[in-house]
């Protein structure tokens, strides 16, 4: 089973990816997250991906494809895809290696988008998110899992996720017609509650 997350920033599909990860007991896969830990580990590829991630611009499709195939060889029953695949030339690669099964869009206005972006924080040790409005920590810059420190990510600057955003919907947005035509389309309202739109989902996976 193959099920793609698309939306803006900051439109919930890591949590919502994760939650449908877990219902089906398949793997999450979040490339920003991975590109994050590479560059904390200041591998080759971290520096690689610091070079376009620090300008809010996209990692090349050549470089994505390539960590997707290694991801996808190593392991099993399926995957949840989060922030994967963002251009045209990325879905058409999933395509040709693994059909999808359905795709969800969740769909939430730039304003909105914009403001949980810029109150969300991660913990600096085990990644775990916040958001400072719905879920702040219990302990103020201290993550309730593992005590690490919990800071802004280094590209949720105004400017960062403003090229984020434009970049959104020059590139990833018009995947929603790549995969309308595929008929494996389901657009989800992501101003909503969390447990409300994880029914939906899991109501639209087949
Ligand atoms: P995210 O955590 O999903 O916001 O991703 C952080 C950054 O990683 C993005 O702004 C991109 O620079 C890069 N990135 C993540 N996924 C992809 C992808 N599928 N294609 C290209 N770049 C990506």
């Amino acid at each position: 089973m193959i099920f793609v997350f698309l939306g803006i920033q900051g439109s919930g599909k890591g949590t919502q990816a994760k939650l449908l990860s877990k219902h089906f007991d398949i793997e999450h896969v979040n490339l920003g997250e991975y590109f994050r830990k590479h560059m904390s580990d200041k591998s080759s590829l971290g520096v690689l991906a610091h070079a376009f991630i620090s300008e809010g611009r996209l990692v090349p499709d050549e470089i994505v494809c390539e960590i997707v195939s290694k991801l996808m060889l190593c392991k099993g029953n399926g995957y949840v895809f989060d922030g994967f695949p963002r251009t045209l030339n990325q879905a058409e690669y999933l395509n040709y290696v693994y059909p999808v099964n359905r795709v969800y869009y969740l769909e939430l206005e730039d304003n909105i988008a914009r403001e949980r972006m810029l109150s969300r924080r991660i913990c600096s040790d085990c990644r775990f998110d916040y958001n400072l409005q719905i879920r702040p920590p219990k302990i103020e810059n201290i993550c309730d899992n593992c005590g690490g420190a919990v800071v802004r990510r280094a590209d949720d600057t105004i400017e960062l996720i403003q090229n984020r955003l434009d970049l959104f919907h020059a590139e990833t947005q018009p995947l929603n017609q790549y995969y309308q035509n595929l008929g494996i389309l389901s657009v989800i309202n992501a101003n909503n509650e969390i447990d409300k739109i994880h029914e939906m989902i899991v109501k639209e996976a087949k």
